[in-house]
């Protein structure tokens, strides 16, 4: 397979201006593959200059039909490549190769339903009391910056690029430097599908060396970013010098809510994957787990039974639900959080250490009896980490769910419908779902409450996210 190891800056891939390069680690084997170009601020400004350029020189005025029929162009060729693409991610980042399918299938998904929405996004008449004519526009920013976390590289960069492009503007992709290959292959491909040059690039390289020039570079008009509360909360005040839009995804310690009038065996067979797919590096994993205290001890008997026969391994395999960590860093992290648990006296039920393999594994750890302080039980984790408590009162269970400063998501199990939407209500997240785990639609608003993020990506509303509303008023 052949890697793409540079940057793509205008319709062509090339070597940083400053020669610059970093390793690549396969997370699986701990041995480096390939080297990437790392992409410094001359290049963020030749990239940015070559997007407002093509914004400039047609990208913004196509006809919507033109723009429509390239971005269902792109998804057709990258569903083509699907494989390729799936292949290229468990390579970087040890994604089991099942997920890394869907991902490239859900990649192509995304960008054929902004090639659909082109038609369909609308402004609105407005009957204003004076009289006259008022109408409104929804018209592109410019250059946007996206900027995407790891463990969700391809769907991610997807879903933050194609309504970007779809509601006319020209987009610099920054990938996580350890997860450059489908991003870049995104943009070549993107690119041989009929994307005018300029209009999509990617720079793989340092977070605080392209991430800030983009975000302080005059010329980019939003930043769209995903990724750790930290990293958005800086970019928040590097965009406010300028009054730049931000749309942020951050971080999340997801509930997990079941009351024993729910198809709870269901719930504990399936919760599991909740927080340990994607080895638990998924921001809406169900990391607190809250049961009704009437059925916690079976609860906790069968989550740990379908735990243990979870398959960790070569992520390479069909097999295989969860791969390494994706960094020694990452998993020495996660480490440090299970050393807390540890000294304060947290019960495993299950997990805890690594497999005896080669790669940055670690068993999905189930924890009991953490305190309301401690840090497994307040902070993201972002590895393969549960925590499980008892709860008798369903209001003061409500109170420890809100009292986390996140609020991306969460799942609801109940059979009683007046339960479930009061719960619904009560929880302070932006994505909820009873009775399942699922978190991400195409066609729906997807982000988070407090400070899990500002904006919605997915659905229409990441179309109006990535646009400017003007109101004109005509005179009769
Ligand atoms: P991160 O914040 O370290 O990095 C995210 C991106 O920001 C990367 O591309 C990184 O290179 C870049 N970056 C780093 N420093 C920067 C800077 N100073 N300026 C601009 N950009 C910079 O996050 P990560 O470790 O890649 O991803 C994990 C985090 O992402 C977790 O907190 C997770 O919850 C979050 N996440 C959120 C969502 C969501 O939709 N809410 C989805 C996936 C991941």
């Amino acid at each position: 397979m052949n890697l793409p190891t540079r940057l793509f800056v205008d319709g062509a891939s090339r070597s940083a201006a400053n020669g610059g390069r970093y390793p690549l680690t396969n997370p699986a084997t701990e041995e480096v593959f390939t080297e990437v170009a790392a992409a410094g601020v001359a290049d963020v400004d030749a990239a940015v200059m070559s997007a407002h350029h093509a914004w400039e020189a047609g990208w913004r005025d196509l006809a919507p039909g033109k723009r429509a029929e390239i971005l269902f162009n792109v998804a057709r060729t990258l569903r083509d490549h699907a494989e390729e693409i799936a292949q290229l991610e468990t390579l970087h980042i040890g994604k089991p190769i099942s997920d890394a399918r869907d991902e490239a299938g859900l990649g192509a998904k995304v960008f054929e339903y902004y090639a659909g929405a082109v038609g369909k996004f609308c402004g609105q008449t407005i009957p204003v009391s004076r009289g006259g004519f008022d109408f409104t526009l929804r018209q592109p920013m410019g250059v946007v910056a996206c900027i995407v976390p790891w463990n969700f590289p391809f769907p991610i960069a997807c879903w933050k690029s194609a309504p970007a492009l779809a509601a006319g503007n020209c987009v610099v992709l920054k990938p996580a430097s350890l997860s450059p290959l489908t991003a870049l292959r995104l943009g070549e491909l993107a690119c041989q599908a009929g994307l005018p040059a300029g209009v999509l690039q990617v720079l793989p390289g340092a977070g605080s060396v392209v991430g800030d020039a983009l975000v302080t570079h005059p010329l980019v008009r939003k930043v769209s970013f995903t990724g750790s509360t930290e990293i958005g909360r800086r970019i928040m005040e590097l965009a406010a010098r300028d009054l730049k839009r931000v749309s942020l995804e951050l971080g999340g310690k997801s509930p997990n809510i079941v009351f024993a009038d729910a198809d709870w065996p269901r719930a504990a067979a399936t919760s599991p994957m909740s927080v340990f797919a994607n080895t638990g590096q998924d921001c809406c994993a169900r990391s607190r787990v809250f049961v009704e205290r009437s059925i916690y001890e079976p609860f906790v008997e069968q989550f740990v039974a379908a735990t243990k026969k979870l398959v960790v391994g070569d992520p390479a395999k069909n097999e295989t639900q969860l791969g390494p960590l994706v960094s020694a860093g990452q998993r020495a992290t996660v480490e440090a959080f299970l050393a807390d648990a540890r000294g304060r006296g947290s019960q495993f039920a299950s997990g805890g250490g690594r497999p005896p393999a080669k790669g940055f594994y670690l068993e999905p750890t189930v924890l009991l009896g953490v305190g309301r302080e401690d840090r497994c039980g307040r902070e993201e984790i972002f590895g393969p980490v549960v925590v499980i408590a008892p709860f008798d009162d369903e209001a003061q269970m409500l109170r420890d769910v809100n009292a986390s400063p996140y609020g991306l998501s969460g799942s609801i199990w109940t059979n009683n419908v007046s339960r479930a939407l009061r719960v619904s209500r009560a929880v302070q997240s932006g994505v909820l779902s009873v009775n399942s785990h699922s978190s991400v639609h195409v066609e729906a608003p997807f982000g988070g409450f407090k400070q899990s993020g500002l904006g919605r990506d997915l659905g229409m509303a990441a179309m109006e996210g990535y646009t400017e509303l003007k109101n004109v008023y005509v005179a009769e």
